[in-house]
């Protein structure tokens, strides 16, 4: 049984267009999860992070579990009503963080010892405390703890850490409580070799999961290597559960993931950009710290309705980015997600409507055609 409804409404070739109900609300997919990772998604407020159009955001357990730590956000009500977010919040398990970001990893069968980046202080993660922790936390989407798989790496290796993600699996699906409107995705493992990848895919579906996902990708192996991943990948996972690509990506890889039957992504991308004066715009991407911008009275993207295009030139931007005003990250954040999640609407239109590969083409045209002119 699940706790997590799922419906498909369209597909258009492999393409997807699916409506997901949480604890906290509807989730139209294609969707995009902001990514809030120790409570917040970075300089947004919640509200603003909603009237971009996310309805879902990604939080981290290996931050939150560190500081505040999981018991004290558990003690205030949950991560919802800790950090105001009202809607649907799916947390990961911790694992990626563990291998990118701690010290002194001990790993064996039973998980992972690590110290803490912030302090050192000594903490264990075994599946059944990634479960506990997120149950802590109260997310309507929790995430098994899988081994993050080096890259490059071996068949050989591959495998064994495959296959250890896939007793872990089994770990989590037993601690799991299922409780309405949430539940646990599944990861699937293996590199970038179709085989493991396979039977990750078919030993995670003999298990049962609400959802899957695939990880280990978006680790530096390129994005056609990323696409072929995902296309010998999806053909074996249930058609009636959603499918999260972890960790994607740009604008053209969600594409192509779409394409390739994807329903949830999430990516630091449009944050930390906005956080270094990058911008996404439906002519690439801009770097407002460019002098070209510093006497344009035009808006970053002039098919845009967000606050930041609304009501701000590319001079002003170009001045806030140059004197790091606290403002300019705002505004850019704020525009980047508006971006990304009306990306996220043209594509769900556009499998409504049958129309996905030419959508795809446009948005990749006007893309590779670049930036406005300069004025003058
Ligand atoms: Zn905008």
């Amino acid at each position: 049984m699940t706790g997590l409804r799922f419906d498909l409404l369209a597909t258009d070739g492999a393409a997807r267009r699916g409506r997901l109900q949480t604890a906290h609300g509807t989730v139209e997919t294609p969707a995009f999860m902001p990514v809030g990772t120790a409570a917040t998604v970075k300089a947004m407020t919640p509200e603003a992070v909603a009237a971009t159009g996310a309805q879902i955001i990604l939080g981290n357990t290996y931050h939150l579990m560190l500081r505040p730590g999981a018991e004290r956000i558990a003690g205030q009500g949950g991560l919802h009503t800790f950090m105001n977010w009202p809607h649907a919040i799916l947390t990961d398990s911790g694992g990626y963080q563990v291998w990118s970001l701690a010290q002194l990893r001990k790993i064996d069968e039973t998980g992972v010892t690590f110290r803490s980046h912030l302090d050192g202080s000594a903490h264990t993660l075994t599946p059944t405390r990634a479960i506990e922790i997120q149950q802590m936390l109260g997310a309507d989407i929790t995430m098994v703890l899988d081994e993050c798989t080096a890259y490059p790496v071996k068949h050989d290796a591959a495998r064994e850490s495959m296959q250890r993600s896939m007793r872990w699996a089994e770990s989590c699906r037993s601690a799991f409580n299922s409780r309405p409107g949430c539940g646990l995705f599944g990861i699937v493992q293996g590199s970038v070799f179709p085989d493991l990848r396979a039977e990750s895919a078919a030993a995670l579906a003999r298990i049962g999961f609400d959802g899957y996902a695939i990880g280990g990708l978006s680790v530096g192996e390129g994005q056609d290597a990323m696409l072929a991943t995902v296309a010998a990948t999806t053909p074996y996972l249930p058609a009636d559960r959603p499918r999260y690509l972890m960790g994607v990506g740009k604008p053209t890889d969600i594409l192509g993931a779409v394409a390739r039957g994807i329903d949830m992504f999430d990516c630091v991308l449009p944050t930390r950009s906005g956080r270094t004066d990058q911008a996404f715009t439906r002519g690439g991407a801009l770097n407002l710290r460019n002098a070209r911008h510093k006497d344009d009275p035009r808006p970053l993207d002039q098919a845009c309705g967000c606050p930041a295009c609304l009501g701000y030139s590319r001079a002003y931007l170009h001045h806030l980015a140059n004197a790091k005003e606290i403002l300019g990250l705002m505004l850019l954040t704020w525009h980047n997600l508006h971006y990304y999640q009306d990306l996220m609407s043209g594509i769900r239109k556009a499998i409504e409507a049958g129309t996905f590969q030419a959508f795809a083409e446009q948005v990749l045209q006007a893309e590779a055609a670049g930036d406005i002119e300069p004025l003058g």
